[in-house]
């Protein structure tokens, strides 16, 4: 069928499916100008749960602007992340691979640390050293969590300047008493650098105003760089215990201490989304909202919340690692709610060809274009997910349906059950995962099977990356 008529079929001009970058933009009044490559936004939390904001359902965190940027733009509800836990979810998102291919996942530790003496590594292609050859402004602010010594971090992955926390904000711990240092959090208990490029500017880092300080550090590069096409990636280092929040926020929440938190990213995304607004940069940039894991359980009321999801982080059940997603560009995609599967490996492959530019085409890239379902030309691409824990490969999504092969809780001291036949369930119906229908649809479970065959046969197995320490002398 030609394109003219496919789009008469679907009631759409091409005009209207306008993508600037892509030789085809709108004449606009704004100064980004017709035919501008389009900038690009990620804001990604860290374990922030499905069920933490106002727009997917929560009774009490108030979430304006996230609520406002849902009701223009799109709001994904079945949208994934490559892991359950902080680093190889971020590796996933920035290199548009399951951790699995890059070394960026164990089985011996599930993070970096501190005393890490790996990280991502050169071979590796992020999406900014993917957009540099096309004319963009990179930063990263905020936690990185891919290897804090200098080769692996930001200003040597395609970023031209990083200002944050290189890894958790639990860790460097040097004072406090047990769990109690969490439900009382105080900053000196946290001996966290700061970072501006490859310099330490501040330790430990003052976590109470750390939220607010990210936020406006992505207004100013935004304000700097907006007559040149950029790629801001703001990586909130909250709301990963231990909680903190500025003096304008503490307090201030129904939802308690988490609350505050959140509603303070919230904020910061509205100063952002005004920025956008106010520079005439929002119909030329994609803003994306979501998170790097579920909700850190084991810390109470301190941890969040994935709504009707069963579990959270560390584990493989929907609670840890499907997460709420909002995705904003005025004027450029569909409004509305997206039931179709995406995830943050997709992001990588949309944001280098809306650039302009191709995934690398030297090695497997999981990534999928999600364009059809942004700019509502058709469904999104992605209809499998496998979710790995650590190397292994716990259960597998196809369509509606997702076979359990192994399962495990986050945190709990639970025994490691392996499954044959797997646990089905069947996430439209089901999606707390309660009503295993193995028996039914011994088919469905046949066809997942054979795509773990064909997905196992093409993985080529990469140095471990987190298990590596830095020698004491
Ligand atoms: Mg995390």
């Amino acid at each position: 069928m030609h394109r003219r008529d496919l789009l008469k079929g679907l009631g759409l001009t091409a005009a209207s499916l306008a993508v600037p970058g892509c030789g085809n933009a709108l004449s606009r009044s704004t100064k980004s100008g017709a035919g501008r490559k389009p900038n690009f936004v990620v804001i990604f939390c860290d374990d922030l749960g499905y069920g933490d904001l106002g727009c997917f359902g929560h009774p009490t965190i108030r979430t304006p602007h996230l609520d406002r940027m849902a009701a223009e733009g799109q709001k994904w509800t079945n949208f994934y992340v490559g892991a359950s836990v902080c680093t190889p979810s971020r590796a996933a998102l920035l290199t548009g691979r399951l951790p699995i291919r890059s070394g960026m996942c164990s089985d011996r530790r599930r993070v970096l640390f501190p005393d890490s003496a790996g990280g991502l590594p050169q071979s590796e292609i992020t999406i900014a050293r993917a957009l540099k050859p096309h004319g963009y402004a990179t930063a990263a602010v905020g936690k990185w969590h891919l290897g804090h010594l200098r080769e692996y971090l930001p200003t040597s992955h395609g970023f031209d300047s990083y200002f944050g926390i290189p890894y958790s904000n639990d860790m460097d711990r040097v004072a406090g008493e047990g769990r109690k240092a969490f439900w009382e959090p105080k900053t000196e208990y946290w001996n966290v650098p700061l970072m501006r490029d490859e310099q330490i500017v501040e330790r430990p880092a003052d976590q109470e105003t750390i939220t607010k300080r990210y936020s406006e550090e992505a207004v100013k590069f935004i304000k700097a760089k907006k007559d040149e096409p950029f790629f801001l990636y703001l990586a909130h280092n909250l709301p990963h215990v231990p909680l903190f929040a500025s003096d304008e926020f503490d307090g201030t929440s129904r939802r308690g201490l988490y609350g505050d938190v959140i509603e303070e990213i919230d904020h910061g995304v509205g100063l952002i989304l005004d920025t956008l607004r106010d520079e005439g940069l929002a119909e030329n940039t994609f803003v994306v909202f979501t998170s790097d894991n579920g909700p850190w359980l084991p810390y109470n009321e301190h941890g969040g919340s994935a709504g009707l999801l069963r579990e959270g982080k560390g584990c493989t059940f929907e609670g840890g690692m499907r997460e709420p997603t909002i995705l904003w560009w005025p004027s450029k995609i569909a409004p509305g709610v997206v039931h179709d599967m995406g995830a943050t490996m997709d992001l990588y492959t949309t944001i280098i060809k809306l650039a302009g530019g191709q995934p690398p085409a030297d090695r497997i890239v999981d990534g999928l274009d999600l364009s059809p379902a942004l700019f509502g030309t058709g469904p999104s691409p992605r209809d499998t997910m496998f979710y790995y824990r650590g190397t292994q490969i716990h259960a597998v999504r196809k369509g509606a349906f997702k076979a359990h092969f192994i399962t495990k809780s986050g945190y709990r001291r639970d025994k490691r059950v392996t499954h044959d036949p797997p646990v089905l369930y069947n996430l439209e119906h089901d999606p707390s995962e309660k009503y295993n229908v193995a028996k039914d649809h011994p088919d469905v479970i046949a066809d997942i099977r054979a795509e773990v065959t064909r997905h196992t046969q093409a993985l080529v197995k990469k140095e471990d990356q987190l298990a590596k320490r830095i020698k004491k002398e």
